[in-house]
């Protein structure tokens, strides 16, 4: 599986807001994440989430010997001691790359509709894919809405899926046919753990699903090798 790319799914079930790559002055004091004026997850929201879910999963599983993170990715701090060597690395490290000089295993994209949709919605439903939502400013030590401190948000609802897709680097060749089969893997777990996206403090937002419907038939396949590491580190 050389060049292995993947192509992912995304359902928003809420409203998405995935903070500010729009802006729209005097209307929105932060808006959703847009694509020419549709909903849209960037790259970087989408990494940073299922990095955090890889995280947890190989934190909360730490009896698995190839679960172990170096404590850099472990306590999600640059300044920690790392993975410096690009034949090795832990797979957090060879997945996402690493501050210690190793380079990213997989391309992460962004979620999008795909085009038809995206006419589609451009053609019928211009406008509508935007929200905007009033809250009261809450004062900081009461604790309690202050009158007159209105603010907006701007949330993008989604219509239909999104999608995005994952593709190993070139050079994540040099690991093992075992080791990329076992990041491949982890990194499908990832996406599949991840139940939330946006930014923070939108409570109640971006509750989502992500998931590779055009590998309904390998998934099992593809998730074993982390499942056999699973169980062979795990209490027999
Ligand atoms: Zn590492």
């Amino acid at each position: 599986m050389p060049g292995t790319s993947l192509r992912y799914r995304l359902d928003i079930k809420s409203y998405l807001m995935i903070g500010s790559s729009v802006s729209d002055p005097g209307r929105y004091d932060r808006i959703a994440s847009l694509d020419d004026g549709l909903a849209a997850a960037r790259a970087s929201s989408v990494i940073g989430r299922v990095k955090q879910s890889m995280r947890e999963f190989l934190v909360d599983n730490p009896v698995c010997p190839a679960f172990e993170i170096c404590e850099r990715q472990r306590k999600n701090d640059p300044a920690a001691p790392g993975c410096t060597e690009e034949s090795s690395g832990c797979p957090m490290c060879r997945i996402f790359g690493g501050p210690g000089g190793i380079r990213r295993g997989y391309r992460i994209l962004g979620a999008y509709y795909d085009d038809q949709t995206a006419s589609w919605l451009r053609a019928n439903l211009a406008g509508a894919t935007l929200q905007r939502r009033s809250r009261n400013r809450i004062h900081d030590e009461k604790r309690r809405a202050m009158e007159d401190h209105l603010f907006t948000n701007g949330v993008a609802l989604t219509f239909d899926y999104l999608w995005g897709r994952i593709s190993e680097a070139p050079h994540h060749a040099i690991r093992s046919a075992e080791e990329r089969a076992f990041d491949l893997g982890l990194l499908v777990v990832a996406f599949r753990q991840t139940v939330t996206l946006g930014a923070s403090g939108s409570r109640g937002g971006g509750e989502c699903e992500f998931d590779f419907p055009d590998e309904k038939d390998q998934l099992e396949e593809l998730l074993k090798p982390v499942f056999d590491a699973w169980r062979q580190g795990g209490p027999s």
